[in-house]
């Protein structure tokens, strides 16, 4: 029986604090991920790995990745979650090798031919189960545990109800989907982009087939409108608050999806989640429900957000019938790089455009979030100009409110 929590000086305090585990397209993203709060971070190869649009991670990237999460108390996985056929055999060997030489914590595993190899070879590499394996039920986590697995990542389609029989049931690692993209299909069984665009879903190459605009016939009749054209996308999943019950059932692992997503939204989700396990674990029973957490999700998402499978069955209200209905990001536009206290005047790198009298909230891992409206921009000749539109150039900007390095700034609609 795990224990959760225990009483310190009369207060109940969750001593299990689960993972958070973050994604990272590169090596930007998984600095941000573990500055912003992340306990680890999961990145592609260039071998042996789904997503292959992700910009995968090379064996050097990997280490620098290993060295600055050793440092800051995080551990990297990597996954390895490629359906192999018989010409992607060779090579696997020399690198699980490399990956445990390297210090990598642990790998993201759907093919069993790997799941054998890595076990056979006596790493210290964890081997996890992928959620490309639709892990739903307790017998099935069984069978993996029988094999040596080290954490089993369910499928996201599994409830609630299903994860307290699943928790009562198995002792190994869990590790359960919090927040990302959802499929309209069982994750890993969708054949739509291969069979609409030939691009294999099942090995990375998804082209979003369930989210494009379709026509819709019945009995040959158009029953949608012209400016209105189908779509049968998923909402994505933002757990938010939910994820309360999941700490309190002992889940070991909150994994959030979206290696393919913005720096703005790996900061922005990682650092909500962070505020909410950290703030929930130090005084469960005198937490006091708010919506700043879905508020703050919801500035990173540019899809509805709907509960995922949490409650069970998807329906209706968790479907994208248009794609008219997905909704912008609020625009990320600035990361800080230094503040001088003295003049108030603070180094930013800009991301996107704005402009003198635009109102800017500023956010980060170390402080509450600020909002102040752009009175004054400097180039870097410290000659005041008016806009902010060049991708990544060194601007100073007056701002009253002290803020620190990789603090990020988005515009306030
Ligand atoms: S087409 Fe849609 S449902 Fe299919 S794998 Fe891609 S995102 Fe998922």
């Amino acid at each position: 029986m795990r224990k959760i929590s225990k009483y310190q000086n009369n207060r109940r305090v969750i001593v299990k604090k689960p993972e958070l585990l973050a994604p990272a397209g590169n090596l930007e993203k998984l600095k941000v991920a573990i500055l912003y709060g992340a306990d680890a971070v999961f990145v592609g190869g260039k071998e042996f790995s789904l997503r292959s649009n992700a910009s995968n991670f090379s064996l050097e990237d990997i280490r620098e990745g290993v060295e600055f999460a050793r440092k800051h108390g995080a551990d990297i996985h990597v996954t390895c979650n490629i359906i192999l056929h018989d010409d992607n055999l060779e090579g696997i060997e020399e690198y699980l090798c490399a990956l445990d030489n390297i210090g990598v914590k642990a790998i993201i595993v759907a093919d069993p031919y790997i799941m054998h190899v890595a076990k056979s070879l006596h790493l210290k590499l964890e081997v996890h189960v992928s959620t490309q394996l639709s892990s739903l039920n307790s017998e099935a986590i069984d069978f993996f545990v029988a094999m040596g697995m080290d954490r089993v990542v369910l499928g996201r389609e599994v409830s609630y109800e299903d994860l307290v029989v699943i928790r009562n049931n198995n002792a190994v690692d869990i590790e359960y989907f919090i927040h990302g993209a959802m499929c309209v299909h069982y994750s890993g069984r969708c054949m739509l982009s291969n069979y609409f665009s030939h691009r294999d879903a099942n090995r990375g190459g998804c082209s979003q087939s369930c989210r494009w605009d379709y026509d819709l016939y019945q009995d040959s009749q158009l029953v949608n409108d012209k400016e209105n054209k189908f779509s049968m996308s998923s909402k994505d999943m933002a757990l938010g608050l939910n994820i309360t019950s999941l700490i309190e059932l002992g889940i070991d692992s909150f994994k959030i999806e979206g290696r393919m997503k913005s720096l703005h939204y790996v900061a922005t989700v990682v650092s909500t989640y962070r505020k909410l396990i950290d703030t929930y674990c130090q005084d469960p029973d005198g937490f006091i429900n708010s919506d700043f957490y879905k508020k703050e999700l919801l500035k990173a998402a540019n899809r509805a957000v709907c509960d995922g499978f949490y409650y069970d069955k998807m329906d209706q209200d968790s479907q994208l019938f248009s794609s008219r209905q997905e909704h912008p990001t609020q625009e990320f536009v600035m990361r800080v790089l230094d503040y001088d206290k003295t003049t108030k005047r603070a180094l930013i790198e800009q991301r996107n455009y704005f402009k003198v009298g635009e109102r800017i909230e500023i956010f980060s891992p170390r402080h509450d979030n600020i909002e102040f409206v752009v009175t004054k921009i400097y180039n870097e000749l410290q000659e005041e100009v008016d806009v902010a539109n060049h991708p990544m150039e060194l601007l100073y900007i007056d701002m009253d409110h002290e803020v620190m390095f990789n603090d990020m700034g988005r515009k306030v609609v």
